[in-house]
């Protein structure tokens, strides 16, 4: 039987509700060889992540589950915000984690501006309340949504997105400083790789080209928001300029509708080895 991957999961470091070690459990229960921590704009999680798997597994018990650190990055693209995954950054390397750490309290300053907003919609939340929901994760959206949904303001997440806080709705803030470049310069200088994530959701076909010259060097086809004609178009993307591909399923735990999503997009484990490849040219 193939390896089975997933390298596109957040915890509660960002907007996911597992914790680090709760995502590994998961992981191992299905039997999943390799995953990767991506949390928004935060490798807080990795740590644990590691840990738990060697944990689980100790050098030379055979079974262990590869961690792949990773990261996914809010960045700004032709004045619209998308999503950029790092992979396999050194965490520690000192210009990237403190771009982090920046990023964390511009977060906590945008999620204020937006509770300042629904406010004036009516709802009636605090910005305390939303850090409760957050705890030491970087806050974002979903939290605020939640925030919103006790309250009864709003019934559910996709009420709160498409009335408030979506793109396009009335109480969003751009959560993005980094252009893509940046964004590249900041994951390759500490030794990763950079992967466009799930374009369907965000990105226009016709923007490919741009990203790749700005120093996109892979594309997110498999994902849990991408239909199998979707995925095999962003495939064929790839191949024609010879980019990587990744996959995930883009887990957070219990936040979204559809329940724990961890395993259930299939990736080829040969996309990890050729992700691994290019990790190592950089290292090289
Ligand atoms: P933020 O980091 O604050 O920009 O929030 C990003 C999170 O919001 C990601 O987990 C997205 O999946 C989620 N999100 C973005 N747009 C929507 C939407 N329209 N409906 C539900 N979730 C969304
Ligand atoms: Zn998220
Ligand atoms: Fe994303
Ligand atoms: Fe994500």
């Amino acid at each position: 039987m193939e390896p089975r991957i997933d390298l596109h999961l957040h915890t509660f470091h960002s907007d996911g509700t597992f914790s680090p070690e709760e995502v590994v459990r998961r992981a191992r229960e299905l039997g999943l060889s390799a995953i990767s921590i991506t949390d928004h704009d935060t490798v807080a999680g990795v740590p644990a992540a590691l840990k738990a798997a060697a944990d689980a597994a100790p050098a030379g018990s055979g079974r262990a589950l590869e961690i792949l650190p990773g990261v996914e990055m809010t960045v700004l693209f032709r004045d619209r915000e998308l999503h950029v995954l790092g992979y396999g950054v050194r965490i520690e390397e000192p210009a990237f984690s403190a771009f982090l750490d920046r990023m964390r309290e511009y977060r906590l300053d945008r999620i204020r501006k937006m509770v300042d907003r629904v406010r004036e919609h009516g709802a009636d939340v605090s910005c305390e309340e939303v850090l409760a929901i957050s705890g030491p994760g970087t806050v974002g959206r979903p939290h605020l949504a939640e925030a919103m949904i006790r309250k009864g303001f709003v019934g559910s997440l996709k009420e709160a997105f498409d009335r408030y806080l979506g793109d396009n709705a009335p109480c969003f803030v751009k959560g993005a400083t980094l252009t893509v470049p940046d964004a590249v310069r900041l994951i390759r200088d500490a030794g990763g790789v950079a992967v466009l994530a799930h374009p369907h959701r965000l990105v226009e076909d016709g923007w490919i080209p741009g990203l790749v010259e700005e120093g996109i060097q892979g594309i997110e086809a498999y994902h849990s928001d991408h239909p199998p004609a979707v995925a095999e178009k962003y495939r064929r993307m790839a191949g024609e300029r010879g980019l990587l591909v990744t996959g995930g399923s883009d887990c957070h735990g219990m936040r979204k509708q559809k329940g724990p999503l961890i395993g259930s997009v299939s990736v080829p484990y040969e996309r990890l080895e050729r992700l691994r490849d290019a990790m190592r040219r950089l290292a090289a």
